[in-house]
């Protein structure tokens, strides 16, 4: 199978289980000149579901972008739910913030701009109650130290999701000097070795490439 076919395949899925609702959003996005290294519609909606799967009412996020898998998260958490995320780059945390208020979820967000190893230790000094799901999508280097975060903030039953841990299959590359397959590999050693979690990796295909992500069940 090509990536062509990938691609084909994932428009079929987005049209017929996505819909292009927050299409607008990806627009925005780039006329703002941000990357697009936003989650696609079907992971988006995917997270969205186990969101809703679990019964989250409180998740973190580590990496806002333009606020798109944040969208997605904050519907799965209803009126009352809450979900803060953490952005370094203050343009993209603008950019989200108009996003997440044009679709009618702004005020169940918190945007916290800073780099997330600054802002985790303040949020945990706050003791809030604990977050239901983690999404972690920032700098691939500090994986591992995220997962190492949320196990402080999260309580058994809580999911930890982290995103593009396969990396168009260099993961397996044990000799990789990429700082990001690198981050990879230490966070899918650290789930393997970690008493308190019980973790997979699924590979995934489609608009994003050959990926896939880390589900993470605390345990402990
Ligand atoms: N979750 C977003 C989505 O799917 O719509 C995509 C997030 S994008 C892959 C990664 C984001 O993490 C970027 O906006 C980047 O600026 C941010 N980031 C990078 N390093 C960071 C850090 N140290 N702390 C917080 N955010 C960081």
């Amino acid at each position: 199978m090509t990536n062509g076919q990938w691609d084909d395949v994932d428009r079929y899925l987005v049209q017929t289980l996505v819909g292009d609702a927050d299409s607008g959003v990806l627009q925005a996005n780039s006329a703002a000149g941000l990357p697009a290294i936003d989650v696609s519609p079907a992971q988006g909606k995917f997270l969205h579901l186990i969101a809703r799967s679990i019964g989250a009412r409180r998740v973190l996020e580590i990496g806002t972008l333009g606020g798109y898998s944040t969208i997605w998260l904050a519907r799965a958490v209803g009126e009352d739910g809450q979900v803060i995320s953490l952005e370094f780059e203050p343009r993209h945390a603008e950019v989200a913030r108009e996003n997440l208020d044009r679709a009618g979820v702004g005020k169940r967000v918190e945007i916290r701009v800073g780099a997330a190893l600054d802002s985790l230790p303040v949020l945990a000094q706050e003791e809030p109650a604990p977050f239901d799901l983690v999404f972690i999508d920032a700098d691939k280097i500090n994986n591992a130290n995220y997962v190492q975060w949320a196990l402080r903030l999260t309580r058994p039953g809580s999911v930890i999701i982290v995103d593009n841990v396969v990396r168009h299959g260099a993961v397996a590359d044990a000799e990789s000097t990429d700082p990001s397959v690198r981050g990879s590999r230490e966070v899918i050693e650290m789930l393997g070795a970690e008493p308190r979690l019980e973790a997979s990796v699924l590979q995934t295909v489609g608009s994003k490439g050959w990926d896939g992500f880390a589900y993470a069940v605390v345990v402990e």
